[in-house]
């Protein structure tokens, strides 16, 4: 066994997060320990994993998969554990750090049980950190847990946090935080052609492969405003002095301006084994396969405001943001079943930031104290967005 051999849990490990964390842990195997691998219901894939990754345990969040999974890993020393319950157990279960890569507010209980651990949790999980925004900060800050965000946008601030405020808790001295965006696939569509927008065209990233949900984000521009939701938390600022500016390369992740004039920006390939590496070995470096940034050869970065008109969804992120208490959750509740719809074919693609709207002035519910007043406000949320849907068409 090497030396400094690392613990790592994984939640979400059969998606596209999960699946870059895992190709880096592959490639320098001696050094780490899988202790929990969870999925929601590729049984097959998680089995695989957890057999290459000789994982501690296993975990299905569905129920009913238990006795696959159990299946697929006779033979083997891996625990096969499934259900809600299991997700949150095997999250509490020790290790050096834990990928908090689960798509959706589905994610929130268990990225909350690896916090109550106090130990570091790697996020790329932003919609748990928005729907549940100061009941997970103050979770952190209790516990003594350590936050290192994996979205590139935040691991660039973060980065660029470095050496001036530590884990970046006294910002006095930051003018302005500015958050980049490519602008998604349909950037430079003509407006009348967004309302026909099919799921195969929004879910094709011009510069990043990721999973379904958060590629339609993109081509909504939620994520700008789900990421600048999440950078509010992550790096407390005020909502005024966060901005969003279109950079259709996705050379340049994010920008910290300084009070003395002063930018700082981290520069990087789209490629997430990028800031997941640099979370994995925080506050070291560790080696990735990615190929380094020619920029001779790139030749140029350009740079535009966010057309709000066109993207309607980061004008309600922020509304959302600055009436805070439970609207971000409501926000992420709303979007979360609105994309679902459009990934099923139900509802078209200008719909989803629509229908967003609808919910979020229907449903203003006092702010929550506790994770279990989050999970009312997204439960109450989700359903008024299912019947308004209904009842839209
Ligand atoms: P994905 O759809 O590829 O994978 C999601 C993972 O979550 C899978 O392992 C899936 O089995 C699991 N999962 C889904 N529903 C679940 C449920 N109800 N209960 C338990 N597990 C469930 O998603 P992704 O693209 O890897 O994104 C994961 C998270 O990371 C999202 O919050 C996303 O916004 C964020 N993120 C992703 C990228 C990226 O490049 N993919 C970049 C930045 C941030
Ligand atoms: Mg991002």
């Amino acid at each position: 066994m090497a030396v400094s051999q690392r613990s790592i849990s994984i939640l979400g490990a059969t998606g596209s997060v999960g699946a870059s964390t895992l190709d880096l842990i592959r490639r320098e195997r001696p050094n780490w320990r899988v202790v929990a691998l969870t999925a929601n219901g590729n049984v097959s894939e998680l089995a695989k994993l957890a057999r290459e990754f000789s994982a501690e345990v296993a975990v299905c969040a569905d129920h009913a998969c238990l006795p696959e999974l159990r299946a697929a890993l006779s033979g083997t020393r891996v625990e096969a554990a499934a259900g809600e319950a299991a997700l949150i157990e095997a999250a509490s279960r020790p290790a050096d750090i834990t990928v908090a890569a689960i798509v959706g507010c589905a994610g929130l209980a268990p990225t909350m049980a690896a916090i109550e651990r106090g130990g570091a949790v790697a996020l790329a999980n932003k919609e748990a950190l928005v729907s549940a925004g100061e009941v997970m900060t103050a979770a952190v800050a209790r516990h003594g847990a350590t936050l290192l965000p994996i979205d590139s946008e935040h691991n660039a601030i973060f980065q660029c946090l470095q050496g001036h405020t530590g884990a970046g808790n006294d910002l006095a001295d930051v003018r302005k935080i500015t958050l980049t965006a490519s602008g998604g696939p349909f950037r430079d569509w003509p407006m009348e052609r967004l309302p026909a927008a099919t799921p195969a065209q929004a879910v094709k990233h011009p510069n990043w492969d990721m999973g379904a949900k958060i590629s339609v984000d993109s081509a909504t521009m939620m994520n700008k405003g789900l990421e600048l939701i999440e950078a509010h938390h992550l790096f407390p600022v005020p909502f005024e002095r966060l901005a969003i500016v279109v950079h259709p390369q996705s050379v340049v992740h994010s920008m910290v301006e300084y009070r003395d004039g002063s930018t700082l920006a981290q520069l990087g390939p789209s490629d997430m084994r990028v800031p997941i590496a640099s979370a994995l070995a925080w506050p070291r470096r560790m080696d990735t396969p990615c190929a380094p940034l020619d920029l001779a050869a790139l030749g140029s970065l350009t740079f535009q405001p966010l057309d709000e008109q066109r993207f309607p969804a980061t004008r309600l992120a922020r509304e959302a943001a600055m009436a805070g208490g439970a609207m971000p959750a409501v926000l992420n509740a709303a979007n979360e079943v609105a994309v679902a719809a459009f990934l099923a074919g139900q509802i078209g693609f200008t719909r989803i930031a629509a229908h967003v709207e609808t919910v979020l002035s229907s449903y203003e519910p006092p702010a929550p104290a506790c994770l279990s007043d989050v999970y009312e406000v997204d439960r109450e949320a989700r359903t008024r967005a299912r019947s308004l849907m209904e009842f839209a068409r």
